[in-house]
């Protein structure tokens, strides 16, 4: 976005407040300086210079979560979360909290293996006293064996066709079990696997940072490496991930990777889940941000899930609404996102299911601590998880 079209976008504001309706910092806060249209207005004000780059300033505009709630609201048309990662990249010098963090995004862009093993080691060290003086919001738990590590190429001597996995930062460090759930599920169905070393991180994280170019650099690698390979999808478990590489890539850097696929999308465009059965359970669902606003994906899980013979599926209240994690967010804002969390684990306890799946690992990492501190005895998974279960025992 060039400095005339941000300026104008900002001057297109009316002030009229349609966009705080499901802004979760808003309503959890009820401050306007921590909502929508409080952002997007102090943002003008900053742009006409009637507003100083302060730090509290801007400490509301890294407040928001990115969650795109607001996105479609606004009857004039602005792209709200857009204009917030504009705001970023303008205050972030501002946002003296997050230095560290930049400065630790910036080391990890060609050295990602290396932060994350250095996370690791200050597992014991660090996390647990961080932990209990209440100032980590939950302990991270760093994998030793990222799967882009062990997975490589599943060759299949009578193959379907090939299907490449971008596993992105989450399942790579934190969750490298939904890869090989995901490697099971397509090999299972004939086709054959590849997962790739020269994947590098989407850029995301680095872009809710504000920092712009080295998100562009991550998009243009990743960009440029998967132009090179030859498969007929590439599959995403991590929506973040995914509405950043088809949202963003072509607005930073004027291209994307066009055939990225949500693996939602990917079970139904291929009917991956037909004539399957899994033991009886009660199963809610939780509406993943990114997939719901950003990419428009809400029927797909459903569908899957209640296709599985043996699920009692029950809709929770407010299943669309946010679980609080939104990335580093729960870092910097632990009071406001333990909050909306707390509300999405009552939510979940209220279905009385046995099981709360997602499509998303931020979103499980978020509820799996909660709902752990809530003492509730609920089962988290990734919709990976439960269609590999459902195709074990479907076989046996
Ligand atoms: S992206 Fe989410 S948190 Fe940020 S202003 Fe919009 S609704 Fe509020
Ligand atoms: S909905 Fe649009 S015009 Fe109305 S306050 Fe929000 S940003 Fe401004």
């Amino acid at each position: 976005m060039t400095e005339n079209v941000y300026h104008n976008e900002l001057l297109k504001c009316n002030r009229c407040g349609a966009c705080k309706a499901l802004c979760p910092t808003y309503l959890t806060t009820l401050n306007e300086t921590m909502g929508a249209r409080g952002r997007v207005a102090m943002l003008g004000e900053l742009e006409e210079k009637r507003l100083a780059p302060t730090e509290n300033l801007a400490e509301k505009i890294f407040s928001c979560m990115l969650c795109g709630a607001c996105k479609n609201l606004c009857p004039t048309g602005i792209n709200i979360p857009e204009i917030i990662y504009q705001g970023r990249a303008r205050l972030k010098k501002s946002f003296t909290k997050g230095l560290l963090l930049r400065k630790t995004l910036k080391y990890s862009i060609s050295r990602t293996d290396t932060v994350f093993s250095i996370l690791r080691g200050m597992h014991r060290l660090f996390y647990q006293p961080l932990y209990y003086r209440g100032i980590l919001p939950y302990i991270p738990e760093v994998t030793s064996a990222p799967f882009k590590s062990s997975f490589q190429v599943y060759k299949k001597f009578k193959k379907l066709s090939r299907i490449a996995i971008f596993a992105g930062c989450s399942v790579n460090y934190f969750y490298p079990d939904l890869g090989k759930s995901l490697s099971n599920i397509l090999l299972s169905k004939g086709f054959e696997v590849v997962v790739f070393r020269g994947e590098l991180c989407c850029g995301a994280p680095l872009r809710s940072a504000g920092l712009e170019e080295e998100a562009l650099y991550l998009a243009q690698r990743n960009i440029e490496h998967f132009s090179k390979v030859r498969a007929e999808a590439l599959i995403s478990m991590c929506p973040t991930c995914t509405m950043f590489i088809r949202e963003h890539y072509p607005d930073i850097a004027g291209n994307t990777i066009s055939n990225l696929m949500d693996v939602n999308e990917f079970f139904i465009k291929y009917d991956i889940a037909k004539n399957l059965e899994i033991a009886p359970r009660v199963v809610t669902y939780h509406d993943p941000c990114h997939l719901r606003h950003g990419l428009g994906i809400t029927n797909e899980p459903r569908q899957i899930l209640k296709g599985i013979k043996g699920i009692n599926y029950v809709e929770m209240q407010h299943a669309d609404e946010c679980c609080g994690f939104a990335g580093f967010f729960s870092l910097y804002f632990k009071d406001i996102s333990r909050h909306i969390g707390n509300k999405k684990i009552h939510n979940i306890a209220a279905t009385a299911a046995d099981t709360v799946v997602t499509s998303c690992p931020g979103c499980m990492m978020q509820i799996e601590n909660l709902k752990r501190e809530a003492n509730k005895k609920i089962n988290v998974k990734h919709i990976v998880e439960v269609v590999d279960e459902a195709m074990r025992t479907s076989v046996e």
